[in-house]
């Protein structure tokens, strides 16, 4: 029987190689749909499927992906930006593999949140 990792695109991604950022245990892309002109997504290489399992990673590991979306938005630039988890399919969770998304690099005071902007955006 296939497991989740063989199934899940972010698996897929994480062992493809090609990253924005790396750290033990966690990769940095570009979201190939962006929704601000800087648009990350962090993704661990542990499979959890949703933030609803973050406990699933030990204490250090949690701590470790936190600093990392930090020095991954410091390390392309960013000082003020958006993090966001869209956790479960009616908050527009669509890749069910936890990812953080960090937006940024203009004004974000007014824009929504990337998955309640995506599902504007189809109404
Ligand atoms: P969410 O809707 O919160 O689950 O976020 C999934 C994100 O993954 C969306 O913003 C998509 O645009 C993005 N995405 C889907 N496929 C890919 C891919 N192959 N490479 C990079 N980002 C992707
Ligand atoms: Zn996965």
């Amino acid at each position: 029987m296939p497991s989740q990792r063989d199934t899940c695109l972010f698996c897929d991604i994480v062992r493809a190689g090609a990253y924005v950022n790396k750290a033990k245990g966690f990769v940095a892309i570009n979201d190939i749909n962006p929704q601000a002109k800087v648009h990350l997504l962090i993704i661990p290489e542990r499979h959890v499927d949703t933030f609803r399992d973050v406990s699933d990673f030990p204490a250090k590991e949690s701590k470790r992906m936190l600093d990392f979306v930090a020095e991954t938005a410091r390390e392309v630039g960013l000082t003020d930006y958006r993090v966001v988890v869209n956790v479960g399919p009616s908050a527009g969770q669509t890749v069910f593999h936890l990812h953080w998304h960090v937006l940024g690099g203009d004004e974000m005071s007014e824009r929504l949140p990337a998955g309640a902007a995506t599902a504007e955006a189809e109404l």
